[in-house]
C-alpha cells in the first residue's frame, strides 16, 4: 500500500461530469489499496473570471482581498468533489489551504509555503478516508488567506507530497505527459517516458505551462518521485521526472523547446558610460519588486552607453514609468520598449557534450527570416528574444532543426 498525492487541474475538473470523472479515479486508486490526498485547481476558466471581476473593482487590485477572492474558485471544487466521491461510497473529507493549514509567506499573489501541518491529513487517512485539498492557496502567519501564482496547484501538490513522503505525486492533466514542446502547438510534438529534473526545471522555468516552476523547485529539493498524466486517459504511463541521468544514453543535443509571450523589452538609450551606471538603472528596477531577465549593454556614442533588458509583459508599463521618473537622474537620451515580444528556448542536457548548438539554432532561425532581438545561455538551454508574430513558427522551425518531429 502506498500514500499516492494526485492532482487535477482545471480541465480536468472543468464540469459536473469531469468531477465525476476525477471520483472514479479516486475510487479506484482507493480500490487498489493505496491512501490517497487529492489537491484540485479551481474549474476551468474560474480563476481568470475572479481575476477580471477583481479588476472591475480596482484597476490594480488590493493584493491581500484579490487572495480573498481567488481562493474561492478551489474552495468550490474541492467541496464538489467531496460529495461525488461520497456518492460512490468513498469516504471523503475537503479541506480549504488555510484548514490543513498550509503556511506561506505573507508575498499575496505569489507566496511561498513555508510548512504544512500534516496533522487532519494523517488522522483523516488513518480513518481510511480520501482527503482532498485545496490548491493554489495556503494561509499566512497573520491568518490571511494567500494564493501561490498561477499554475500554483501543481506546487501545492508537490509540497503535500513532500510534507506526507507520498510515495508519488500524480499531476493530472489534459495532456498525456510532458512533451518535447507544447502539442498544442507543435502537434508534431513527442511525449517523453522521463525527463530528467535539470531539464524539466528548465523548461519550467522558461515558459513550459505544463507544470509550475515552484513545483519542479520543490520535487528536487525533497525529492519528490513526480509524474505528469492524463486525467482523460484510462491508462498511460505519463513522463517521470528522473533525478538520475542514464550515463550510458546518448543524449540528444536539445531535448525540448518552450516558449514565453510574457515578455517585454526595455531600452535605456544613450547614459553616460560610468561606473554603477548599470546599478542606478537595473537597481531601481528591482527595488519595484521588478524581476529582469536577459540584460545587454551596448557602446553608444561619445561615452555614453545603452542598455535593453526584458521584464515580464504585466510589469511593462511600471517598469517604462519608473525610468521615465530617473530620466534626469541617470541623463537617459530616451526611453523606449516594445511589448510584443516573447522568448524561445532550446533545452538539452546534451548541449554540455555537443558544439554549435547555438549556431545552429541562429541560422535555422535566420533562414526562416526571424530577427533576433536578444539572446541568452547557459549550460543547458540557449534563449532569444524575438518579435511574438513568429513565435509558433519559430517553435515549430526549432522543432524541425533538432530533429525532435516524431517519425
Ligand atoms: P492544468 O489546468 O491541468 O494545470 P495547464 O494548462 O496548466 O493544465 O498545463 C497543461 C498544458 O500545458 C497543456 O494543455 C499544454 O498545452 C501545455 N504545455 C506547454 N508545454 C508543454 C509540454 N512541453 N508538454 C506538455 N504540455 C505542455
Ligand atoms: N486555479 C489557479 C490558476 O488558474 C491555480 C491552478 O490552476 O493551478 O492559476
Ligand atoms: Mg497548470
Amino acid at each position: 500500500m502506498a500514500l499516492i498525492v494526485q492532482k487535477y487541474g482545471g480541465t480536468s475538473v472543468g464540469s459536473p461530469e469531469r468531477i465525476k470523472n476525477v471520483a472514479k479515479r479516486v475510487a479506484k486508486t482507493r480500490a487498489q489499496g493505496h491512501d490517497v490526498v487529492v489537491v484540485v485547481s479551481a474549474m476551468s476558466g474560474e480563476t481568470n473570471r475572479l481575476v477580471a471581476l477583481a479588476h472591475e473593482m480596482q484597476e490594480i487590485p488590493d493584493p491581500r482581498e484579490l487572495d480573498v477572492v481567488l481562493a474561492t474558485g478551489e474552495q468550490v471544487t474541492i467541496g464538489l468533489l467531496a460529495m461525488a466521491l461520497k456518492d460512490i461510497g468513498v469516504d471523503a473529507r475537503s479541506y480549504t489551504g488555510w484548514q490543513v493549514a498550509v503556511r506561506t509567506d505573507n508575498a499575496h499573489n505569489k507566496a511561498r509555503i513555508e510548512n504544512i501541518d500534516d496533522a487532519k491529513m494523517r488522522a483523516d487517512l488513518q480513518d481510511g478516508r480520501v482527503v482532498i485539498v485545496a490548491g493554489f492557496q495556503g494561509v499566512t502567519a497573520d491568518g490571511n488567506v494567500s494564493t501561490l501564482g498561477r499554475g500554483g496547484s501543481d506546487t501545492s501538490a508537490v509540497a503535500l507530497a513532500a510534507a506526507l513522503k507520498a510515495d508519488e505525486c500524480q499531476i493530472y492533466t489534459d495532456v498525456d505527459g510532458v512533451y518535447s514542446t507544447d502539442p498544442r502547438v507543435v502537434p508534431e510534438a513527442r511525449r517523453m517516458d522521463t525527463i530528467t529534473f535539470d531539464e524539466m526545471l528548465e523548461l519550467a522555468s522558461l515558459g513550459s505551462k505544463v507544470l509550475q516552476i515552484r513545483s519542479v523547485e520543490f520535487a528536487g529539493k525533497y525529492r519528490v518521485r513526480l509524474r505528469v498524466l492524463s486525467s482523460l486517459e484510462e491508462n498511460g504511463e505519463g513522463t517521470l521526472i528522473t533525478f538520475e541521468e542514464d550515463e550510458n544514453m546518448e543524449k540528444a543535443a536539445v531535448s525540448g523547446i518552450a516558449f514565453d509571450k510574457n515578455q517585454a523589452r526595455v531600452n535605456v538609450r544613450g547614459v553616460p558610460d560610468k561606473p554603477g551606471i548599470a546599478y542606478q538603472i537595473l537597481g531601481a528596477v528591482a527595488d519595484a519588486n521588478i524581476e529582469v531577465d536577459m540584460i545587454i549593454q551596448s557602446a553608444g556614442s561619445e561615452g555614453t552607453t545603452d542598455f535593453s533588458f526584458t521584464v515580464p509583459r504585466n510589469d511593462y508599463t511600471q517598469t517604462i514609468r519608473l525610468l521615465e521618473g530617473l530620466r534626469d537622474s541617470i541623463g537617459a537620451i530616451e526611453i523606449s520598449g516594445d511589448d510584443s515580444v516573447c522568448k524561445v528556448s532550446i533545452v538539452g542536457l546534451g548541449m554540455r557534450s555537443h558544439v554549435g548548438i547555438a549556431a545552429q539554432m541562429f541560422r535555422a532561425l535566420a533562414a526562416d527570416n526571424i530577427n533576433i532581438q536578444m539572446i541568452s545561455t547557459s549550460e543547458i538551454k540557449v534563449s532569444v528574444l524575438i518579435d511574438e508574430k513568429y513565435m509558433e513558427l519559430a517553435t515549430r522551425v526549432l522543432h524541425k532543426e533538432f530533429g525532435l518531429d516524431k517519425a
